[in-house]
């Protein structure tokens, strides 16, 4: 190992504190009077004439729930970060204010856009297309359990149904609704533990939908390349054919990446802009246009069980 290993080394290095550490320093909380007000508050618990009830009466405190320790100290922790959480919209509502009387725009606050709160939502644009989206699951799901299991028909001896992606697609639904109820919360209430929960089930669900995309689109393809390689050879070596097939294949693959490029900024929101009103940002508009995708989809997947569940019912004729 070199000196080159070394500077690679302190380049990754760099790079990942530039990456981690823009989450938590954000324009908005570098300045020093959002800095003294956050700080103020959590130890007087007034800002204004509004007073944090969160972060007063320390000491009458410290009694409660005294029969079980891990009680009290879940409670104090609780009472802590609602105190901090509840400093931190305060003073950047305040900012904000005085931004907007010197005709300045907003700027974000550790890592998001200042977002008007409805009672105990932080987010509630979002939160409420996340539930949207958890119902239109819950539904799509719900419609294709029953053509599934009552409308078409079963294998007679086993009494399973013809479609072969059946459970697949029920381990997808509660996946998906998974994902859907931990964004909910997420988008309801920032803290680190919801954060978590929310990014790893959407990641989990992202690469199962890869996984399960791969596997019914695997068959068809494997069979069309493989029909087409022995027509080629055995039938009619047809150069003009051939080349609208790779041409069309390659298109497909480009598309395919496209898309999943295409996902991922918007995921990413790489098209980033300021809450409109204080409740619409990029992330919630992200949400609202998945409803009606949701309802496409599952409607695209019951489509599909019809359609495979007939040609093998022909085939098993
Ligand atoms: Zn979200």
């Amino acid at each position: 190992m070199g000196e080159r290993a070394l500077v690679v080394r302190l380049i990754s290095l760099f790079m990942l504190a530039l990456v981690f550490g823009s989450v938590e320093a954000s324009l908005g909380d570098i300045d020093p009077r959002y800095r003294t007000c956050v700080k103020e508050c959590q130890t007087t618990g007034i800002i204004g004439e509004s007073i944090i009830s969160h972060c007063q009466n320390k000491e009458n405190d410290t009694s409660v729930g005294g029969s079980w320790y891990n009680q009290e100290q879940v409670y104090m922790q609780w009472k802590q970060l609602s105190c901090m959480t509840d400093c931190r919209y305060f003073c950047m509502m305040q900012r904000e204010g005085e931004r907007q009387s010197l005709g300045l725009t907003p700027v974000k606050y550790h890592g998001k856009w200042p977002f008007l709160r409805i009672s105990v939502f932080q987010e509630p644009l979002s939160a409420a297309l996340s539930a949207m989206n958890l119902l239109m699951h819950f539904t799509g799901w719900l419609s294709f359990f029953l053509l599934v299991k009552y409308k078409l028909p079963l294998r007679p001896q086993t009494k399973r149904t013809y479609y072969e992606y059946t459970s697949l697609w029920h381990i997808y639904a509660i996946l998906s609704m998974n994902a859907w109820f931990w964004s909910s919360i997420f988008h309801t209430r920032d803290i680190d533990l919801t954060e978590k929960l929310d990014y790893s089930s959407a990641v989990a669900l992202l690469g199962y939908s890869l996984i399960l995309s791969l596997l019914r689109a695997f068959t068809p393809i494997l069979a069309f390349v493989t029909t087409h390689i022995l027509y080629l050879n055995f039938y009619e070596l047809d150069y003009g054919w051939n080349m609208k097939v790779c041409v069309a294949m390659a298109v497909v693959q480009l598309l395919t990446w496209a898309i999943w490029a295409g996902a991922l900024a918007m995921l990413l929101e790489l098209y980033d802009f300021p809450p409109y009103m204080g409740y619409a940002d990029a992330h919630s508009l992200w949400h609202a246009s998945t409803v009606p995708l949701t309802y496409l989809w599952w409607s695209f997947i019951k489509d599909d069980a019809e359609f495979r569940t007939s040609t093998l019912i022909k085939k098993a004729k």
